[in-house]
Order: C-alpha cells, then sequence, then structure tokens
C-alpha cells in the first residue's frame, strides 16, 4: 500500500517568462537511501514522516521519481562571484515546485546535485556527501540559533560516486527554502531580459516576500529599502553569534533574507576579525569584519538591476537608488548594536554602549578569547572563563559593565539581564572539529549517530544544559588554519 507523502505543490516560478528557467527533471541514481530526514520540517510542511521513508518517498527525494504536482526546472541566474560579473543558473540543483504548508505558506522544494543541467558548465551536476551533511548541520543550527535560513529536509546517499580530487560518495540534499531568488537572478534579468521581464520578476517577489507593498506605486523602491533591511539584520545576526559565510557572492544572496548556500562556511572560535575559512577567499574578501561591507556592496548590485523600473528618467533613478543605499551602514550598524546590546544584558540606550562593546571586543582580540565562550562566561557570571579576566584592563571593563547594568530599571521589561543574555548568546555552536567529527563518522563509518547528537545538542542553542557543556570545549591547538573548501 503506498501512503500519501502529503505534496501540495504549486509551481508559479514554472508560470513566469520561459527565459528565467529551464524546464529540466533530475537525473535518476543507482541506489538511493535515506540517510537523514528532518521529521519535525517535514510535518511543518505537512508531508508524511512514513511516506518519505518509503521506497517511492525515498526516490522522490532522490530524483528518481517526481512527487505528484512536480514540474522540476533549473533556475537561471547570474552573479558577482569574487567580484567578477559571469551567467550561472542552477548548475546542480533542481526545483520541484513549491509546498503550500497547511499553514498556507509556500516554499521551495529544491534537490540539490540532481544530475547535470543547461546550467552546469563544465560541472557534473552532483554532490557528494560530506558537503551535503554539513549543510544539513550547519543550516538547521542557523535555524536553531533563530537566524533566517533555507532548511534542510533530507540526504539521501545516491550509490554513485561523484569524482572532486578523489572519487567520494555521491548525496542529494533536499533544501527548502522561502525562494531561491537571489540579488543574480535580478541581475540576470536586468542584463539578458527586458524592462518588461524585470517588471515581472520584481512585482512576483514583491508579491511572494513583500506582500504589503503589491499596492503601492512606490513598491520597486521599497522593495529596495525593505531587501537592505533583511539583509542588514541577517548580516547583523551572523556576526553576533560569529559565523563567516564564506562565499557571500551576489549569487550567494537571496532576496528573501534568508541566509543560503553552506559552501566553505564555519563559525569562528578565537575572536578575531580577520578570520577566512574558504581555501579560496585569499584575499580575505569575505573575512567576517568585511561581511557588513559586502552586503553593502551586493545590495548596491542589486539597486543597480532596479534602475530601469525605480523612474522613467535614468539620472532620477540613480539618484533615488543612491539616496537608498547610502542608508545601509546605519541601518547596519543599528541592527548590530541592537544585537550587541543584548548580548551585554542591556535593554536600554545609553551613548557610551558601543565603546563598552567594542572595549570588550579588542580586549577579546588582543587575548585571542573564544567568541562563543566569552559571551556565555558572562551570562552564567563566571567571568573567570571569559579567556579575559586576570587582567587590570578586564577587571576596570567589568565594574564598567556591572555599573551600566544598574543603570536600567528591570522592572520595566519582561525578561531579566541573565534571560536576555540567555536568549542572546548561545552556549552552543557547530564547532569545527565537532562537525568534522560527526561528517567523518558519517561518511568513512557510515555511523549517522555522531551526527544525530550533534545536531540533538545544536537544536536548543540556549537552553544552558549540562549535556552542552562536552560540545563548548575547543579544539586542540593546530599549527594549521581551520580551511574549508569550495569544491563541494
Ligand atoms: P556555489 O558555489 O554552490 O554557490 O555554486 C556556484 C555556481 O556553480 C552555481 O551556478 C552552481 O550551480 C554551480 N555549480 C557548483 N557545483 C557544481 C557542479 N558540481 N556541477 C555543476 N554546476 C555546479
Ligand atoms: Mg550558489
Amino acid at each position: 500500500m503506498t501512503i500519501e507523502a502529503g505534496w501540495n505543490l504549486d509551481n508559479s516560478y514554472a508560470r513566469l517568462p520561459k527565459s528565467f528557467f529551464s524546464s529540466h527533471k533530475p537525473t535518476p541514481v543507482r541506489a538511493p537511501q535515506l540517510l537523514i530526514l528532518n521529521e519535525s520540517l517535514a510535518v511543518s510542511l505537512g508531508l508524511d514522516v512514513d511516506a518519505l521513508q518509503s521506497e517511492e518517498g525515498v526516490a522522490e527525494l532522490a530524483g528518481n521519481r517526481l512527487p505528484e504536482g512536480a514540474s522540476p526546472l533549473a533556475q537561471a541566474y547570474a552573479g558577482h562571484q569574487f567580484g567578477h560579473f559571469t551567467m550561472l543558473g542552477d548548475g546542480r540543483a533542481v526545483l520541484l515546485g513549491e509546498q503550500i504548508t497547511p499553514l498556507g505558506e509556500r516554499v521551495d522544494i529544491q534537490l540539490k546535485g540532481p544530475g547535470r543541467t543547461p546550467y552546469s558548465r563544465g560541472g557534473d551536476g552532483r554532490a557528494a556527501l560530506g558537503p551535503m551533511l554539513r549543510e544539513y548541520i550547519i543550516s538547521e543550527a542557523m535555524h536553531a540559533l533563530g537566524i533566517p535560513t533555507t532548511r534542510s529536509l533530507a540526504v539521501v546517499s545516491t550509490g554513485e560516486q561523484v569524482i572532486r580530487e578523489t572519487a567520494l560518495p555521491g548525496a542529494i540534499l533536499t533544501r527548502v527554502a522561502a525562494s531561491h531568488i537571489r540579488v543574480g537572478t535580478f541581475q540576470y534579468v536586468a542584463n539578458w531580459g527586458t524592462v518588461e521581464e524585470l517588471r515581472t520578476l520584481a512585482d512576483y517577489t514583491i508579491n511572494r516576500h513583500y506582500p504589503e507593498l503589491a499596492a503601492d506605486e512606490n513598491r520597486y523602491l521599497l522593495l529596495l529599502k525593505e531587501v537592505m533591511k533583511r539583509q542588514a539584520s541577517l548580516i547583523a545576526n551572523w556576526q553576533l553569534v560569529g559565523f563567516i559565510h564564506g562565499v557571500m557572492n551576489t549569487d550567494n544572496m537571496t532576496i528573501s533574507g534568508e541566509t543560503i548556500d553552506y559552501g566553505p562556511c564555519a563559525f569562528m572560535d578565537t575572536y578575531d576579525p580577520a578570520t577566512v575559512f574558504s581555501s579560496i577567499d585569499t584575499e580575505g574578501r569575505y573575512a567576517y569584519e568585511n561581511q557588513p561591507y559586502m552586503a553593502g556592496w551586493n545590495l548596491a548590485r542589486f539597486a543597480e538591476t532596479l534602475l530601469p523600473v525605480l523612474h522613467d528618467n535614468q539620472d532620477e533613478a540613480v539618484k533615488l537608488a543612491q539616496e537608498e543605499i547610502s542608508n545601509y551602514s546605519n541601518i547596519y550598524q543599528a541592527y548590530w548594536l541592537e544585537g550587541m546590546r543584548k548580548k551585554l544584558g542591556i535593554f536600554n540606550e545609553e551613548d557610551g554602549d558601543e565603546s563598552l562593546i567594542n572595549d570588550l571586543l579588542s580586549m577579546m582580540e588582543k587575548q585571542g578569547a573564544d567568541f562563543t565562550n566569552t559571551f556565555r562566561a558572562l551570562t552564567v557570571s563566571k567571568p573567570d572563563e571569559t579567556g579575559l579576566s586576570g587582567t587590570q584592563e578586564f577587571a576596570r571593563w567589568h565594574s564598567r559593565w556591572q555599573e551600566r547594568l544598574t543603570r536600567q530599571k528591570e522592572e520595566n521589561v519582561s525578561v531579566s539581564v541573565e534571560q536576555l543574555m540567555q536568549s542572546s548568546n548561545p552556549a552552543v555552536i557547530p564547532r569545527n572539529h565537532r562537525v568534522e567529527e560527526a561528517l567523518e563518522a558519517a561518511v568513512e563509518q557510515g555511523d549517522l549517530s555522531v551526527m544525530e547528537r550533534l545536531l540533538a545538542v545544536l537544536s536548543k542553542p540556549y537552553a544552558y544544559t549540562s549535556n552542552q557543556e562536552e560540545y563548548c570545549t575547543l579544539p586542540e591547538p593546530s599549527d594549521e588554519p581551520y580551511r574549508t573548501f569550495c569544491g563541494t
């Protein structure tokens, strides 16, 4: 007996102009096996867990069989990659359709690694198991941290090998996203489409992500403003937990404001603003400290794509776009400061807050303190565990901070300083050595239990429970800096 999987797919993207995508089916794989299924996500999407685990369900998650109502396609997009503009598109992804959830939300269901598409260029359209499990872990950790992100529904192994530097086991990730519309999607249409098509894409995006703007005659300028806000908030969130994306190319920046494309990303241990993990980012373009600027750069590219619909007069359009973009750094800074205040348990505003925060950060940098554990130690009132104690400078800073906390009235707010700090400072993050350990067990030994335990701990980063403690320890000191790779 087959159980209905609960697919409720619509295909609004497939109804857009034909040049926006290529209708394209996944290429079947030899021997799909379900390795991990995100049961709570499945349920929230209205999908049946047993059905997804059945032979038919697994075949759907592998691209061997199309879910009912699917209209598979690869999306066209362009992008500035490390500053260079190129035509790209889904080279190793296929959108099956948009699931309408029981709550009436519309989310993209995309297979990552389903074989070659018309946009694959020299690539094989496939993905290796390690990087797909890595995306699963980090995206789910980000979600649990409360940071907007694409989600991971499942990973299946394909029973086939992919050839990278060596032969690796192949896999397919099912990715769930508010949409996959990127800055690069707008760049593609602005460059190669008509103004009419650009308006179609902008209206589609507004209806999907910013419906409250749809009736406004200034909606394209407002779209720019809202995307800037969501991105500024997103990047501030990354900075506040020490997340480094690694490839903030314009094709990896969503219009929905979700984090997307977990390639060479990683969380920082030791606080060092110049931290870079990606092996290909030799210039440090996407270093931790540069992320806010690079987001601003990408948003300026987004603004450029909108020029033809902002105003009939190009000079006026440029003026409008420039005015908006010039606000970005203030908007970002306000989100960052708001978040940093919370990390220190501060819920009112004083002029000196920024220097209080920056003085802490500069001590952390000087002492090589661990980013997460320093804030965790302050949260649980164990200043000795900040990695900073023992200096006069820290003692002075600490009493300055304590005094600052006395200048706010807890009666005026619904949470205490401790609660505010606990809900703003994760006790656990996906530390690189823990992620590597989980991936090694899964990929080398076929043992997923290490990853499952890690996922369970990462699902409650603000819980401050004793079972988290073993996940808070730092890696053994190493001569080599941690490196992540793009050849995913
Ligand atoms: P990413 O680094 O994942 O953001 O990918 C950048 C571009 O390269 C996108 O257009 C991808 O679809 C494409 N791409 C990455 N890996 C592959 C692959 N194995 N086969 C085909 N295209 C790929
Ligand atoms: Mg990408």
